[in-house]
């Protein structure tokens, strides 16, 4: 079986609206040296008044938070506008997949807004939908598709949650990947009944859930390559494993390495490290606390005062909770920058254009998602909502 390899173009570039690898936005947007930018961004807000709802991600610059009408992660946040239905519009200040989650989960008249085009995920674009039909065409002459049933991370395009919904898989976030990994072995047998997942699009997140939270072995779970015919792995291999990992990954969680927290435990007497599951095994695997971005606010709130914490994830986050909480000490978890460029791709300049468009009754960038694959995607979606504990964990 070959895999139809489009190349991964660099962000800002490109045609295609669908792709989370970013596309051109060619707005007329104001320079980001023009000192009113802060005052044209309130004015635009106060006379779109509750017609707008501005969402914005944890990873976003503190310019673009200071107009978010809420802040969280990509479910939370997608949860929160669908519980605005009279809001008409939804500025989504995150990337791509987030402000197809929120379309799908808002009403056909809400519309959502991407304020630059070009904030795409360069994870969610390591699983693109020809892809995932190869592997699973390459399952099924394995012998093994039967047995299989596909999660798939928030973080992946629309059109990978409707293939989750049509194959009878789910969608899972980092708060209840450990319940979604166990409904879907359980739909299929169980792990001893033969059961099979394919985790998508995040390979760190999927091994970290099946080996440290299942306790499934390490030689349990393999790599599918999608540059590779037939992922580079034989039918055995495919048959011998219980846990099928796309190899996709966070260009962030990944570059915090194990040595460095080796560095940090050496010179911060008393550090405790906290990373999130998108971070590799090995990083995972010497962290004290290992979390969801909303565990790691809670985490960080609940901390007492005077204790040290470094943490991974990405760096907007952190430099605001170190911001917020001045009484104890926190340090990142990388010895260079680390921000999400296309999470940063959101400026004030963007934002401004975007909500002034709207005033003028003009909306750009505007994500829509088909229906044949909101109705899908949504199916995915429900599944998880329905998942036991999710509100719990969540
Ligand atoms: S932090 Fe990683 S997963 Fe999140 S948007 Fe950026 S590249 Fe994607």
């Amino acid at each position: 079986m070959t895999t139809v390899d489009l190349p991964l173009l660099p962000l800002g570039r490109g045609t295609d609206l669908s792709a989370e690898r970013g596309v051109e936005c060619p707005g007329d947007l104001p320079p980001a040296s023009d000192p009113d930018l802060v005052a044209r961004a309130r004015a635009a807000k106060e006379a779109l008044g509750d017609k707008v709802f501005v969402l914005g991600h944890h990873y976003q610059r503190d310019e673009v938070i200071a107009f978010a009408d809420v802040t969280g992660d990509s479910f939370k946040l997608a949860r929160d506008a669908a519980a605005r239905p009279d809001a008409e519009y939804i500025v989504f200040c995150g990337v791509h997949f987030m402000a197809e989650s929120a379309d799908i989960l808002t009403g056909p008249d809400q519309q959502v807004i991407l304020p630059d085009l070009a904030a795409g995920c360069s994870m969610a674009d390591m699983a693109r939908l020809t892809q995932v039909e190869a592997a699973w065409a390459a399952l099924e002459a394995a012998g093994v598709a039967d047995s299989v049933v596909p999660v798939t991370y928030m973080n992946s395009s629309a059109d990978i949650k409707a293939f989750c919904g049509r194959h009878g898989g789910v969608v899972c976030t980092s708060s209840n990947a450990e319940v979604a990994l166990e409904w879907a072995f359980e739909q299929k047998g169980g792990v001893a009944g033969g059961a099979k997942v394919l985790f998508l699009p995040d390979q760190h997140l999927g091994r970290n859930t099946a080996v440290l939270q299942m306790g499934l072995g390490l030689d349990d779970c393999v790599v599918y390559d999608p540059h590779r015919p037939d992922g580079g792995l034989s039918p055995e291999q495919l048959s011998d494993a219980t846990t099928i990992l796309w190899k996709g990954h966070c260009s962030v969680h990944g570059r915090f390495s194990a040595e460095v927290v080796d560095q940090l435990r050496a010179t911060i007497p008393d550090v405790q490290i906290l990373v999130h599951p998108e971070c590799t095994h090995e990083v995972v695997l010497k962290a004290d606390l290992v979390g969801s971005t909303e565990f790691i606010i809670k985490t960080i709130e609940a901390a007492p005062a005077g204790s040290s914490w470094a943490i991974g994830t990405e760096l907007n986050l952190v430099k605001r909770l170190a911001a917020a909480h001045p009484d104890k000490r926190i340090t990142f978890l990388d010895k260079t920058v680390c921000y999400c460029s296309t999470m940063n791709r959101i400026d004030l300049p963007h934002f401004v254009w975007a909500m002034e468009s709207l005033v003028a009754g003009t909306v750009v960038n505007r994500i829509e998602v088909d229906h044949e694959t909101e109705k899908w995607a949504l199916v995915a979606l429900e599944r998880m909502l329905a998942l036991p504990g999710r509100t719990a964990k969540d």
